[in-house]
This record gives C-alpha cells, structure tokens and sequence, in this order.
C-alpha cells in the first residue's frame, strides 16, 4: 500500500512545493491549512506520517501535536518560522519524531521524512524476537513490542530509543548516543530532547511510570535497560 503523508500548512505555496516534492517519490499526500481539519481528516483516514507547520491560523500545531499525540501514534515532522532553540525543544516535547525550520529546502524535508518513516519499519536482524522476562518482547521483524504480554504501540522514535537499549541490556548510553542511533543523520544536538521521548515512553512501557524499572536513569550519563535478555 501506497505511503500516506499529511501536510498541515497554511502557506499555500509551501504547502503545493512540499505536497509535489512528496508526491515525486510515490507518496499519497493528503493537505489542509486548517488544524481542526488536519484532527478531522486523522480521525476519518489512517496516515503514516504528518507534516506540521507550527504556526496555524486556527488550531496551533502544538495543540494539533498533542491531540494526534494522544490518539495516534503518528510520526510527526514539525516545520516552523520560529527559530529559537526553545521553541525547537518544545516541539520536540511535545513528541515530534523531527523539526525543520523555515526555510528549508524542500528536497530536506523529503529526506527528514523517509528517514522518519524507515526508522518506523527499521527491521534491523531478522529473526526470532528478542525477550527479557515476562516483561517485556521484541519482534523485529514484525516491529512489535510487547509488554507484559500485551502489544504497545510507540512512534518511531520510541521504537528507536527501545530498541537501542535493548540491543545491549545494563550497557548506560548517553543522550547522544540515543540521538544518533535513532536518528541516523547529523542531528542539531538537543539531547535533552531525548528526555522527553524516553518520559512518553515510560507511559506506555511501566507498571510505574514514576518508579522505571525497564529503563532506568543513570544520572550524569544516560539510560539503560533495567532487564535481562533470555538466553
Ligand atoms: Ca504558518
């Protein structure tokens, strides 16, 4: 099945240019410059990927972000014209799996998104998944996790961030580590970003939020998994 990308920007233009550029590659692309329509058309029609601009006219896209946040699972690319580095970390605070600011070139944005998108397919070794416990499971091949026998869904980046940690049980990676594993490209260096996908993914992985155990916090250094691999 054809990849779908939603393109929420008002900037006519800009929202024509990046609608083409995607379409270039095969890319099925669904547009609007509305915020509530964007919520709208997520509800009514699956999508693999939105493309946000920060600033609408209606629904501002860090309240468009959190709402998909909350209901899907979706990758988000954020665009913006603000340019201070906290309005970046906002962003991806709010769990936008990348960030582009204005202007970029379009051909960028294109490559920002296929990454995005193979990271959510990224089957990196093939067979059997890999378990730590009851607690929790990996396929790989199927990008499915499961946690105490029940699959959780988790963005791109999510996936990324797990899986890395997974690879090697008890090893402490820092937040740049995590960066670069999971993004695969020279990313601007907001390691504190990390942060924020490792919390929502907490949410979804812990019997205890509050109190991880399967991804622990190593202060002054990083993250680690908190579980043993099976044999
Ligand atoms: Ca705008």
């Amino acid at each position: 099945m054809a990849t779908t990308v939603m393109v929420v920007e008002d900037e006519l233009k800009l929202r024509d240019l990046v609608r083409s550029y995607l379409e270039r590659e095969g890319i099925v692309v669904l547009s609007t410059g509305s915020g509530a329509e964007a919520l709208h058309f997520a509800e009514r029609s699956p999508v693999d990927l939105v493309v946000l601009d920060l600033g609408l006219p209606d629904v501002s896209g860090e309240e468009v972000a959190r709402e998909l946040r909350a209901r899907y699972n979706v990758p988000i690319v954020m665009l913006t014209a603000k340019s201070s580095e906290q309005d970046r970390i906002a962003g991806l605070e709010l769990g936008a799996d990348d960030y582009l600011t204005k202007p970029f070139s379009p051909r960028e944005l294109v490559l920002r998104v296929q990454a995005v998108l193979r990271r959510g397919h990224a089957s990196v070794t093939p067979g059997a998944p890999l378990s730590y416990g009851h607690e929790l499971e990996i396929d790989e091949d199927r990008r499915e996790v499961r946690i105490r026998g029940d699959v959780v869904e988790l963005t791109p980046t999510e996936w990324g961030v797990l899986l890395a940690l997974a690879g090697a049980p008890g090893r402490v990676y820092s937040r740049y580590e995590l960066i670069n594993r999971v993004r695969g490209y020279e990313f601007e260096g907001y390691e504190r970003t990390v942060d924020s996908h490792v919390k929502n993914l907490r949410h979804k992985i812990e019997r205890d939020p509050a109190h991880p155990t399967i991804i622990q916090t190593v202060l002054g250094s990083g993250y680690r998994l908190g579980l043993r691999r099976d044999p």
